[in-house]
This record gives structure tokens, C-alpha cells and sequence, in this order.
């Protein structure tokens, strides 16, 4: 989460670069919001069960953290924001999903519709990373999420010295530096 803020700032900065876009903050904020979008399928619990946007979308980690959905939405999104909006939103979400697959995320269904198991590197259990990887289908479901849950997570990552937040915040001030410097409030 922490880490997905600074990816998105800095994908905008490099928008900003290669398509010669002016600063702005919106732009950087939709770096930030294209490089969080998958999880805004966390949203769906608070609309009532029959909701078709619930019934489409799913619960977490459902039809927004799949790969080839975007694939068919992608060229919508190109031809009715243009080019510098539509790779910025390809790129976040790119980012995302590809950062979803490693340490806390719970893996990805990169071969869906055609297969439904999850791939997961380097997965964590009780705190700390393992070297596994994961390539589970939904039958083992509750198997994985039982061996390797970690209860309260957000501390046990967040809020200790480990790799995970060490490289989350790393690059969450690597890249408040970058924008700093592209503002010239700093050199
Ligand atoms: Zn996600």
C-alpha cells in the first residue's frame, strides 16, 4: 500500500517526461490512483450482496486483479482518455498486479479464465518471507490462507524494521525526493 503511493508518483513523473505533460497535481494523483485501482474491489463489501457491481467485480482480489481483464478494457480506456492517460493507467496497474504476485499480496490468477490458480512469490508466514512459490487453485484455498496467514499483518509489517518496510517506505521517500526535485524545492 505505502509502496503502491510512491510507484504511482513515480510513473507519473516519468508520464510526465515522456509525454511532455505539464506538472500538475492531478496527474501525479492519477498515478497514484491508477497504481491502487485493482483494490478498490476492497469497496465492494459495503454495497448490498445483490449488487451487480458486487456481482461483477466480486469480493477482493476478484475480476479487477485479473490480468486479462484489462487486456479487453485497456484499448476502451486509450481510445476515450487518449494515449498519456491510458499508459499511465496500464502502467499502474501493471505495477500493481505484478506486485500483488510477491511477499504480502495473495498471489495472482495471471492464467484466468483459462486457469484459475494463484501464483504467489516469496510469500511471508508468521512475519517473516519464505523462498516458496506458491501455485495453488482455489480447492487449497483455505490450506493456504490457513499456513500462512499472518494475524495483524499491518503491525507485523508495517510498524517493525523488516524487508517488507524497509523497501515500502524506501521507496515511498525515494520517491518524495524525486518529486521534490522535479519541483526544485530541493537542488
Ligand atoms: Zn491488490
Amino acid at each position: 500500500m505505502v509502496i503502491d503511493v510512491g510507484a504511482g508518483i513515480l510513473l507519473a513523473l516519468w508520464g510526465m517526461n515522456h509525454f511532455a505533460i505539464p506538472f500538475t497535481a492531478s496527474w501525479i494523483a492519477l498515478g497514484i490512483f491508477a497504481a491502487l485501482f485493482p483494490d478498490l474491489d476492497t469497496l465492494t463489501r459495503f454495497l448490498p450482496r445483490g449488487n451487480i457491481i458486487r456481482r461483477v467485480i466480486g469480493e477482493h482480489r476478484g475480476l479487477l486483479h485479473r490480468p486479462l481483464f484489462y487486456t479487453i478494457i485497456f484499448p476502451f480506456v486509450f481510445f476515450a482518455l487518449g494515449r498519456a492517460i491510458g499508459t499511465l493507467f496500464a502502467l499502474g496497474i501493471l505495477y500493481h498486479l505484478i506486485h500483488d504476485t510477491f511477499f504480502l499480496g495473495w498471489g495472482i490468477k495471471w492464467l484466468w479464465p483459462f486457469s484459475q490458480k494463484s501464483l504467489s512469490l516469496f510469500h511471508d508466514k508468521d512475519g517473516r518471507l519464505t523462498k516458496e512459490i506458491l501455485w495453488w487453485g482455489p480447492e487449497e484455498d483455505e490450506r493456504i490462507e490457513s499456513t500462512y496467514r499472518t494475524d495483524h499483518w499491518v503491525r507485523a509489517f508495517y510498524f517493525t524494521v523488516n524487508p517488507i518496510s524497509i523497501s515500502e517506505y524506501g521507496a515511498l521517500i525515494i520517491a518524495l525526493i524525486v518529486l521534490a526535485i522535479h519541483l526544485h524545492f530541493i537542488f
